[in-house]
């Protein structure tokens, strides 16, 4: 057999050594490195004077205004500690609306006047604010490129960090990015407006209860990161991978992930050399991994860290996304965060678990043992009740992608139709508030495991369920729908401003109440009434929950272009501009860029669906064919009879993979800047092709065969 590209990868595989380039925590412990590249608060106090560090501590921990005054000694005391680890260079990081990372770099140094040496400059009106030439970046209306100033604005509250490269080291500040008429740009400024309102509004909340010191609230976020890992040099041979980040062909392997064999199970040891150097990257950047695991498709891994506050936890999360790719790459794997790398597998999500809280009240959606007890922990559970139930449609919309769309209500991932598990005890709880007043709360038991030497296990008040897109888990919610390549701060920004309306509503309701418990009684019945309806703990995959869902009125909104429009409506729009989290102009530019990188995904897809099918996929076939044919004819020459079935079947195909290619490039042709003509019209061409191609994979001499099939993409490590 000739030697061909995948036949090299494959060899090159098998004679991997699975641990080269780890690392070695025996040697060089988690505390050691923990946080040696984050200026976060234990680096600021070693290097900055007592009074600045007071300071910024106060702007970090209580939301106090940033003092300029001592930005010069912040900028002078955090230069001086990155160059003592080699950094030469500084970025203002931003985050635009591609959903990626930005950054563009300047040098610490400068020419000394005369020209002779390089000093380094660094000063406070640097640090504060940057200005990025950043007229290329998706802004959806908001400047021209003859007005397009756009400013980095210095994230105090979010950690500057070290980027280490094996020629130098960079100096990383999370900013946000604002046009020159302050419109927001980027990801992170609603982030901190929105955690901003929704302070604002529990504070109200908190107060009614009487507390007498209440200490900043802020919004948490922890989320859990699936990804797929797949080797390299197989990955390079697929155009599709590597544009589109999925596989736009590629017939079923022989074994999928029907065993459930992959999910928790052995982690396999090229994966798992490859995950302790993720964990010590992100350890150094003071990032708290916490959890890996194999998950359910063949090839699929998760990650998640401990929760921080929603903003830091969202620039990390910005940051474990491209540690994955970097440490992936050092191991000779390729990282995919597509949510739907593989067709007829499980795709990758987020789950963003959501809470809010503070040092002196703790977390406020802990309900306790007896929760109906807890008043104020059912003010707050209700709030996000009446808010996910009004603002459903927006929470689908915030996680509109085109990538998203393949995985959402395909049975391995929540429904497009948005409600919430509450849980055995916590349903309960509400029914009896619906029903008049709660008066218990359904304890939890003892699960007996009936193995005399094994210990009885304290069992929880309610099961989970994975099927529903937006849970309560214990004592936050989780939500599910979130792709995995997506940036977490849109959720994130609309779960903050939704639940700061509700909590507006409730504490105007509890303002001024004679009785705040009869007031709370009743605001919350009400709740229930009117928005029950969104709690649904059964089986969110099921055609059922579809059909009772309709009844009940729980919008679906199926595509992208289905729900961005959402961003735009009237409730949406004074919502955000209420709080002052989104403008209307902002909004209509989010819809706007967020449609335009729709269409840019499905066209690149289409474009390799169509250059693959006539380059590798048709070439393949032909190649095949004449084989057969001349085969068939040296038979008949000799007097033998030839079989022609294999070589009929695959003529046919060819035959229907230049029709359906056409077809493609037709409708292709004519999609325009309307989002549905690539949902209604692209996407069911491409696949069309591909159907044709998948069956062509399955009939083709594998030696002639020119992609990576999904068996070794999946299987191969
Ligand atoms: P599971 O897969 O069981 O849902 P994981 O351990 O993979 O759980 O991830 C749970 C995530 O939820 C972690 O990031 C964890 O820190 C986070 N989390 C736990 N408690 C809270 C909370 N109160 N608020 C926000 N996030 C939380
Ligand atoms: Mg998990």
């Amino acid at each position: 057999m000739k030697t061909t590209n995948r036949t090299a990868a494959v060899s090159n595989i098998a004679n991997r050594c699975a641990t080269e380039n780890s690392v070695n925590f025996s040697d060089e412990s988690p505390e050691s490195v923990f946080g040696i590249n984050s200026f976060n608060l234990a680096t600021m106090k070693e290097v900055l004077s007592p009074e600045t560090f007071e300071s910024i501590k106060k702007t970090i921990l209580e939301g106090m205004k940033l003092d300029e005054s001592i930005a010069d000694d912040v900028a002078e005391a955090m230069k001086n500690w990155a160059m003592e680890r080699g950094a030469t260079h500084f970025t203002h990081v931003f985050y635009p609306l591609t959903g990626f990372t930005a950054e563009k770099h300047d040098s610490f140094y400068d020419p000394s006047p005369d020209g002779t040496e390089a000093i380094s400059n660094f000063k406070g009106k640097t640090l504060i604010q940057g200005e990025p030439d950043a007229s290329s970046f998706p802004n959806g209306g908001i400047r021209a490129t003859h007005t397009a100033r756009g400013y980095t604005a210095w994230d105090v509250t979010s950690p500057a960090y070290l980027v280490e490269n094996p020629n130098g080291t960079t100096l990383n500040i999370p900013t946000s990015f604002v046009s020159w008429t302050g419109e927001a740009l980027d990801k992170k400024t609603p982030v901190l407006k929105s955690m901003q309102a929704l302070e604002k509004q529990s504070r109200r909340i908190l107060e009614l209860f009487g507390h007498e010191k209440i200490t900043k609230i802020t919004a948490s976020a922890g989320p859990e990161q699936e990804y797929f890992l797949i080797d390299k040099e197989l990955a390079f041979g697929r155009p599709d991978l590597l544009a589109a980040g999925r596989t736009v062909f590629g017939a079923s392997p022989p074994k999928g992930q029907e065993f459930d064999d992959h999910y928790f199970g052995v982690i396999p040891e090229r994966v798992m050399s490859c995950m302790y150097d993720i964990d010590r990257e992100l350890y150094k950047l003071g990032i708290p991994t916490k959890t890996r695991h194999n998950e359910v498709a063949p090839g699929q891994y998760e990650i998640a860290p401990v929760y921080e506050s929603a903003n830091v936890g969202s620039d990390h999360q910005q940051l474990v996304m491209t540690t994955l790719k970097k440490v992936a790459d050092k191991h000779g794997l390729l990282c995919l965060l597509h949510e739907k790398p593989f067709a007829g597998l499980n795709g990758s999500g987020k789950h963003v678990n959501w809470s809010l809280g503070n040092s002196t009240q703790k977390n406020l959606l802990e309900p306790g043992d007896t929760p109906h007890e807890n008043a104020q922990f059912l003010v707050f559970a209700g709030a996000v009740i009446r808010a996910v139930s009004i603002y459903a449609p927006l929470l689908r919309a915030v996680v509109a992608s085109a990538g998203n769309d393949h995985r959402l209500g395909a049975n391995e991932a929540p429904p497009a139709i948005i409600s919430i598990f509450l849980g055995e005890q916590l349903s309960d709880v509400f029914d009896q508030i619906k029903g008049g007043g709660a008066t218990n709360s359904k304890q939890r038991g003892v699960l007996n495991i009936g193995v005399d030497t094994l210990p009885d296990l304290p069992k929880d008040a309610g099961d989970r369920n994975r099927t529903s897109p937006f849970a309560f888990t214990g004592n936050r919610f989780e939500f599910r729908a979130v792709g995995s390549n997506q940036s977490i701060s849109g959720p994130l920004v609309a779960m903050n401003t939704i639940v700061a309306e509700s909590l507006d509503f409730i504490a105007s309701q509890l303002e001024g109440a004679p009785d705040l418990n009869a007031a709370i009684q009743k605001v919350l019945q009400e709740i229930m009434v009117k928005h029950g309806d969104i709690i649904f703990n059964g089986d969110g995959y099921s055609s059922e929950w579809h059909e009772e869902a309709e009844k009940r009125g729980l919008p679906c909104l199926k595509t992208t272009p289905d729900a961005l429009p959402v961003l735009t409506s009237e409730p949406v729009v004074e919502l955000f501009e209420k709080y002052d989290v989104l403008s209307q102009q902002e909004l209509h530019s989010r819809r706007e860029v967020y449609a335009e990188q729709y269409c840019a995904h499905v066209n690149v897809e289409a474009n390799l669906v169509t250059e693959m099918a006539k380059t590798m996929i048709y070439p393949a076939s032909v190649r095949y064919l004449s084989e057969l044919v001349s085969t068939a004819a040296k038979m008949k020459e000799i007097g033998l009879a030839a079989d022609l079935t294999v070589a009929s079947s695959v003529a046919g195909l060819v035959s229907d993979l230049e029709d359906t290619v056409v077809a493609l490039e037709k409708v292709h042709a004519a999609a325009g800047e309307d989002p549905q003509d690539w949902a209604k019209n692209v996407l069911p061409a491409m696949l069309k092709v591909r159907a044709v191609a998948d069956k062509l994979e399955g009939l083709v001499a594998d030696d002639l065969w020119p992609l990576p099939t999904y068996q070794e993409l999946l299987f191969l490590r």
